[in-house]
C-alpha cells in the first residue's frame, strides 16, 4: 500500500531531533511526527514513535522520578494529565497552547482485598482507567493524537482538515469528545448495531459525524484506512501511533503509584492490540533509562469469540492468525485482525508473557464475581480477571505475585450487559451470580418477611 508516494513525506524534514517515526519493522526509514504517515511507506509495516535515549539521560533515574511524582495531580497547565506529567516521555515539542488536555490519566489504582483473597492472589490490584473523561483508557491516547493535529493544523498549508476514526465504541467516544474540545470535525465509523447505547451516544452528544455502517468492526477499519488516504481526513486508529505514546503512560503510572516498583504481572484485554503494545512500550523506556531494573510479565486476554492472537500464541508465534470475530459481550475486542501484532509479539516475547482466552460464560461470571466485591467491572474486565484466574488455578501466576489487572472501562458504559445478567436473560449464559431486586408490595410485614429470609435473622 503506498499511499504516499505522490506527495510522500519528507524523511527528518522537521523532526525534533530526538523523537521521530520510526519504521517497526527496522528498515531505518523515520518521519516527522507531524507529517501525514501512518505505516511505513518502503515495507508497509507500522510506525512507531521512538524517543533517542541519550538526550533522556540528562536525568537520572532518580530525577525523573521526583520530576514526574511532582507533578502528579497538579493544577499547573499541562502537568495535571496523567499523561502530559510525563511530557518529555511523550511529545516534548508540542507547544502548550495546542494540547488537547481534559486532565486525563492519574487514574486510582486500588488494593482489590476480597476479591484477591478469594481467587488466590492476595496481592491484587485493579489499576481503574475506565475512571476517566469518556470512561475509558482510549482518553490517554486520544489527548495525544489531537493535540498533534491541533499543532498540525496551526502551521500553515497544513492538508488536516478533520479526524476520522473506526471503533467497537471506546475509540469513538474519546475522539468525539477530545476533538470537540479542540474544536477539530471528527468522522466516526461504527458498525451498526454492535455498541452499546452509551458509546453511541457519545459521539452523538459531542457533535461527531457518526457514519454507522452494515458491517463489523474490521469492515469499518477497511473503509477508514481508504478514506483517509487522500491526508485532508487525519486518521485516528491505533495503527496511527501517536495514540500508543499516551496510552504508554498507564504503564509508568502503575509504578509510580507502586513508588517506582514493578509488580509481577499485568493482565490486560487486548482486542487490536495497540494497548499491550503501549503498555510494554512504557516499561522498555522506564527499563532504558535505568528507571525500573526488571519487567513484568504481561498477559494479554482474549474473549474466546475474538481469539486470533490467542491462536497465534499457542502455535509459537509462528505467523499472524486473522478470523472473523464473532458476537462477543467484551464488543471493544471483537477484532479478528488486530492491527498491532508484531508490537504485541514483542511485548509478550520480551516479558515472558502469556497469551489466554475466556468465554462469554467465563467472562461474565468473573465479571459478576468481582461486583460483589465492590466494583463494577465492564465485560473487558470481566476478560481479564476470567483469564486472571485461569493463570493462579494452573500455577502460573503465584499467590505471592503482586498483580495488576488493568480494567479498560467503566462499567456504566454496559449497563445493558449488567441488566440482562442479574435477570438472567444474557443468551447461553447460566447467570451463576445473578442478583436481581425483589418486588415487594409497600407493606413493612412484607419487607421484614423479605429481610430476615435473605439474612437470616
Ligand atoms: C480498546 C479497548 C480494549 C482493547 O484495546 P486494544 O488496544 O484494541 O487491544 C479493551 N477494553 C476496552 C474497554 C477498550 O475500549
Ligand atoms: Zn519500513
Amino acid at each position: 500500500m503506498s499511499t504516499h508516494t505522490a506527495d510522500a513525506p519528507t524523511e527528518k524534514a522537521t523532526t525534533p531531533d530526538n523523537v521521530y517515526f520510526r519504521c517497526f519493522a527496522g528498515c531505518g526509514a523515520t518521519f516527522s511526527l507531524y507529517d501525514v504517515v501512518y505505516r511505513c511507506p518502503k515495507c508497509d509495516s507500522l510506525l512507531e514513535v521512538y524517543h533517542e535515549r541519550d538526550p533522556l539521560k540528562q536525568r537520572n533515574a532518580y530525577q525523573w522520578q521526583r520530576l514526574f511524582d511532582s507533578r502528579a495531580s497538579t493544577t499547573t497547565w499541562p502537568y495535571g494529565s496523567g499523561v502530559w506529567g510525563m511530557r518529555e516521555w511523550v511529545i516534548p515539542d508540542l507547544r502548550d497552547e495546542n494540547i488537547v488536555s481534559m486532565c486525563e490519566g492519574n487514574t486510582n489504582l486500588f488494593w482489590a482485598e476480597r476479591l484477591g483473597s478469594q481467587l488466590g492472589v492476595p496481592d491484587l490490584w485493579i489499576k481503574l482507567c475506565g475512571n476517566s473523561h469518556t470512561g475509558s483508557f482510549k482518553d490517554l491516547g486520544m489527548t495525544v493524537l489531537v493535540s498533534v493535529v491541533k499543532q498540525m493544523m496551526a502551521q500553515e498549508n497544513s492538508p488536516v482538515k478533520a479526524v476520522a476514526c473506526a471503533s467497537t465504541g471506546d475509540t469513538s467516544a474519546a475522539l468525539a469528545a477530545y476533538a470537540a474540545y479542540a474544536g477539530i470535525p471528527a468522522i466516526i465509523f461504527l458498525p451498526a448495531g454492535k455498541v452499546s447505547t452509551a458509546q453511541l451516544i457519545q459521539p452523538v452528544a459531542n457533535g461527531a459525524h457518526v457514519l454507522a455502517l452494515d458491517t463489523d468492526f474490521d469492515g469499518c477499519m477497511k473503509i477508514v484506512q481508504e478514506v483517509t488516504q487522500d491526508r485532508s481526513i487525519y486518521l485516528a486508529n491505533s495503527m496511527n501511533s501517536l495514540r500508543i505514546e499516551g496510552q504508554k503512560t498507564v504503564g509508568i503510572e502503575i509504578c509510580r503509584q507502586f513508588n517506582w516498583e514493578v509488580p509481577d504481572w499485568i493482565v490486560i484485554p487486548v482486542g487490536n492490540l495497540g494497548n499491550i503494545s503501549a503498555l510494554h512500550k512504557g516499561f522498555r523506556l522506564m527499563k532504558d533509562l535505568g528507571v525500573i531494573d526488571r519487567m513484568p510479565g504481561l498477559v494479554a486476554a482474549q474473549a474466546s469469540q475474538a481469539n486470533p492472537f490467542y491462536q497465534s500464541f499457542k502455535h509459537g508465534f509462528e505467523s499472524k492468525t486473522s478470523i472473523t470475530a464473532e458476537k462477543t459481550l467484551a464488543n471493544a475486542i471483537q477484532i479478528g485482525n488486530p492491527v498491532s501484532y508484531e508490537k504485541a509479539v514483542a511485548a509478550v516475547k520480551e516479558t515472558g508473557g502469556v497469551v489466554e482466552h475466556a468465554t462469554e460464560q467465563e467472562l461474565a461470571d468473573a465479571a459478576a464475581k468481582a461486583d460483589l466485591t465492590g466494583m463494577f467491572t465492564c465485560p473487558h474486565t470481566g476478560v481479564a480477571l476470567a483469564v486472571l484466574e485461569k493463570l493462579v488455578k494452573r500455577g502460573q501466576i503465584k499467590r505471592e505475585d503482586r498483580t495488576v489487572v488493568v480494567s479498560t472501562a467503566h462499567g456504566l458504559k454496559f449497563t445493558d450487559f449488567k441488566v440482562d445478567y442479574h435477570e438472567s436473560t444474557l443468551e447461553s449464559i447460566a447467570s451463576t451470580y445473578a442478583n436481581p431486586p425483589a418486588y415487594l408490595p409497600a407493606s413493612t410485614d412484607a419487607v421484614k418477611k423479605e429481610i430476615a429470609r435473605r439474612l437470616q435473622i
